[in-house]
């Protein structure tokens, strides 16, 4: 099974230090991204840490399938303790990051303590002998500064592109329960507030330089005008089928990304909207995919990505300029705020990227308070309420602990599953997805299990499913949870699917499938067991609403992977619980 090449570096805030250790062979066969990631924070952040404090650990990798020519891989995962859930989270971003962490030479990076002062670290190419390279930066100048001015600063002062920096906005140094790392200047690492944890070690930014291995990976011209050959990896005629099929494929998403779900959401009763109040919104209109298309002014991709779905976008009468929004903002910020107008739309998008925060649970938490205050649609109050949030300001200061703190005090319902808010697809109808809410470890989050298309359904009529019921469901979504486990480890964007087959990733990942669903299984264990040392059980596995069958079907979920019915799995928080999960 192919794996992420090159050591773990680990970089000490609070010494400010950098060394490096080989991934033990092990850890290693987690393949890369969530999966590398969760095995090395298993081992390494202790069971009762707080998430705010100096002894969480965030860890970065990106997979193997980054080294190859594929698209769909230019992604990375983020894995921390999170100050949202207070349970394990890896999140996922795009952007062109990925390459420059390969490029500077490392499998994974492991953030440990806190600075003293605002930091910015700068990891360069590993040197031939294996020694780091890496600078310590004071940036007293970036206090407050959003995520473009970082970007600028480190274009000034080190010559490096937005692709090259991950950071924090004024959200993530304000510890706002839910702030986002920015890369690329408009892509996240979204969900569960790893920008609150880069706040709370004092870390603005971090930045990868070194083309090198890059180069080599890629078969590129280096500045010489040399062509290095390709990084000794023989990839099958898949990887150039995929990436064809990316190039010539004729989805409707790579015109408005999954703002193009968003009428037929509407149509089946599946957009949250009014503070999740309704499941539908009469304004659809104004915040369709074909609203977004029409805003979208040139192409948008991640690093090799032929499939280039992202949604640069523009307003000329406003000048609001922005990435997206995706269906999950159109949801947030549009319906679930009663805001009809995608310009709208965009500038809370817009705010929230530049501010660092991640849409979702920001939109949510706004719109919760609109409920509160009965004002629906007033988008001039949303865009006020994500720079007060952003900032602690006033009522933003409780807003920003998220809507599962928060939500008593405005006396709202409280949308989240294990504190984290719901995104769209919604599960009263979509009753798969409902109970794939329920069971991810990050919470309520429609990319962890997501089963949404086979309930749409987006998928062809023999893999459809009827959005009705939990019969006969739970194996699917075990199924479903495994292999993304896969995709989020090797690192391949979910959006492949119908490309990506099962076979084509096996061959690409040189493995056999039902050798990469079990360790699919064993990342999703190794989460829960995570958690359920911090206390999460059966209890936290809940939902806002009720569904025919859901206490069965959860059963039935706990009893296919091997677990207690009490949502526990067997031994954790002993020692060999790793050892159990390999069993
Ligand atoms: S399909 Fe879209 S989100 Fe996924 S890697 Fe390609 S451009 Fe990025």
């Amino acid at each position: 099974m192919r794996h992420v090449r090159g050591p773990l570096l680990t970089i000490d805030l609070t010494e400010r230090t950098a060394t490096t250790e080989p991934l033990a062979e092990d850890t290693a066969a987690f393949v890369g991204g969530r999966g590398l990631n969760t095995r090395l924070a298993y081992d390494r952040i202790p069971f009762d840490v707080d998430p705010l404090g100096p002894a969480n650990r965030v860890f970065l990798s990106t997979g193997p399938m980054q080294y190859s020519r594929t698209s769909y891989t230019g992604r990375m995962a983020a894995t921390t303790v999170s100050p949202l859930t207070n349970g394990i989270c890896s999140s996922n971003a795009g952007g062109f990051l990925s390459r420059n962490v390969v490029g500077a030479g490392y499998g994974a990076v492991e953030i440990v303590g806190e600075s003293d002062e605002l930091l910015a670290v700068h990891v360069r190419e590993i040197d031939a002998d294996g020694s780091p390279t890496v600078e310590f930066e004071p940036v007293p100048d970036l206090v407050d500064a959003a995520v473009s001015a970082v970007s600028d600063r480190f274009a000034d002062t080190h010559g490096l592109a937005a692709e090259h920096v991950a950071c924090i906005g004024p959200a993530g140094e304000n510890e706002v329960r839910f702030a986002s790392v920015m890369t690329s200047d408009t892509r996240a690492f979204g969900r569960g507030g790893i920008g609150a944890v880069f706040g709370a070690k004092n870390l603005k930014a971090i930045t990868f330089d070194g083309d090198g291995v890059a180069q080599r990976a890629t078969g590129s011209r280096t500045s010489s005008g040399d062509t290095e050959p390709p990084i000794d990896i023989e990839w099958p005629d898949d990887a150039e089928d995929v990436h064809r099929e990316a190039a010539t494929s004729d989805s409707i998403m790579k015109r408005q990304g999954t703002a193009s779900v968003t009428e037929l959401a509407n149509e089946v009763d599946a957009l949250p909207s009014y503070y999740f109040s309704e499941t539908s919104f009469e304004g659809v209109a104004g915040i369709s995919g074909d609203r977004v298309e029409e805003k979208k002014y040139k192409k948008g991709t991640c690093s090799q990505c032929a499939f280039a779905c992202k949604l640069p976008t523009r307003d000329e009468e406003s000048g609001v300029e922005t990435e997206g929004p995706e269906f999950e903002t159109v949801m947030a910020f549009g319906s679930n705020a009663g805001i009809d107008d995608i310009v709208d739309v965009m500038r809370s998008n817009e705010l929230c990227d530049e501010l660092g925060m991640d849409t979702i649970s920001c939109g949510d938490v706004v719109s919760m308070y609109l409920e509160s205050v009965d004002e629906f649609g007033n988008a001039e109050l949303v865009h006020s309420l994500v720079e007060r949030i952003a900032h602690r300001e006033g009522v933003g200061d409780e807003l920003a602990e998220g809507v599962h703190r928060a939500h008593e005090a405005f006396g709202a319902a409280d949308w989240t599953v294990k504190g984290m808010p719901f995104s769209g697809h919604d599960g009263r109808t979509l009753n798969g997805q409902g109970l794939g809410f329920a069971t991810a470890n990050r919470g309520a989050d429609h990319m962890y299990g997501e089963f949404y298309p086979y309930e749409y359904p987006l998928v062809g009529t023999d893999e459809a499913l009827d959005p009705s019921g939990l019969e006969g469901k739970p194996p699917k979504l075990v199924a479903k949870e495994n292999r993304n486990a896969v995709l989020d480890s090797a690192v391949i964007c979910k959006f492949s699917r119908g490309t990506v087959t099962d076979e084509r990733l096996a061959a690409l990942l040189d493995a056999d499938y039902e050798d990469l669903l079990a360790l699919g299984g064993r990342i999703v264990e190794l989460e829960r067991a995570f958690n359920n040392a911090r206390g999460f059980d059966r209890d936290d596995d809940t939902l806002p609403y009720e569904i025919d069958g859901f206490e069965a079907a959860l059963s039935e979920y706990y009893a296919i992977r091997g677990w207690n019915d009490d949502g526990t799995v067997p031994g954790y928080g002993e020692g060999g619980i790793a050892g159990v999960a390999d069993d």
